[in-house]
């Protein structure tokens, strides 16, 4: 009873339009991500041609979904089971402070192309998304 009455309440929230509010707007995951074995990397120096680095945001949001074929709105289940999102991300954040999400565990590494710019970023760093 308890549970379900957590689910209503996150209803509730999605209904009151108050979703979207959970993005930090990082822009993280628009950049490239590659997996492999249980790795994610992302790459720092690659993004979406949509992508405003300087902003940090989606020069196309409103139409991203139809004009982006690869482009995602981050919902409720991928909150909950997506393992591309980093552990960083806001929406990851509510999934987690709810104990609703269930995605597998990935190490998280970041990456740059260029070694030269910043060492220390090219370090890649790490951290668990579940
Ligand atoms: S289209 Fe999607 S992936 Fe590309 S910048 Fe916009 S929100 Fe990010
Ligand atoms: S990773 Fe999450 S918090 Fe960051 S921009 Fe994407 S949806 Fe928003």
């Amino acid at each position: 009873m308890i549970r379900m009455g957590r689910w209503f309440k996150q209803l509730k929230d999605l209904k009151e339009d108050r979703w979207e509010n959970h993005c930090h707007q990082c822009g993280m995951c628009c950049h490239e991500k590659t997996i492999v074995g249980k790795d994610i990397i992302y790459n720092l120096d690659q993004w979406c041609e949509h992508y405003d680095p300087e902003t940090k945001l989606c020069r196309i949001y409103a139409k991203r979904l139809t004009e982006h074929a690869r482009c995602k709105s981050v919902n409720i289940y991928r909150a909950m089971f997506a393992s591309y999102l980093p552990p960083t991300c806001g929406y990851v954040e509510w999934a987690q402070k709810n104990h609703l999400r269930f995605a597998p565990y990935r190490r998280i590494q970041y990456v740059r192309e260029s070694s030269d710019e910043d060492p220390e970023i090219n370090t890649p760093l790490t951290a668990q998304v579940d």
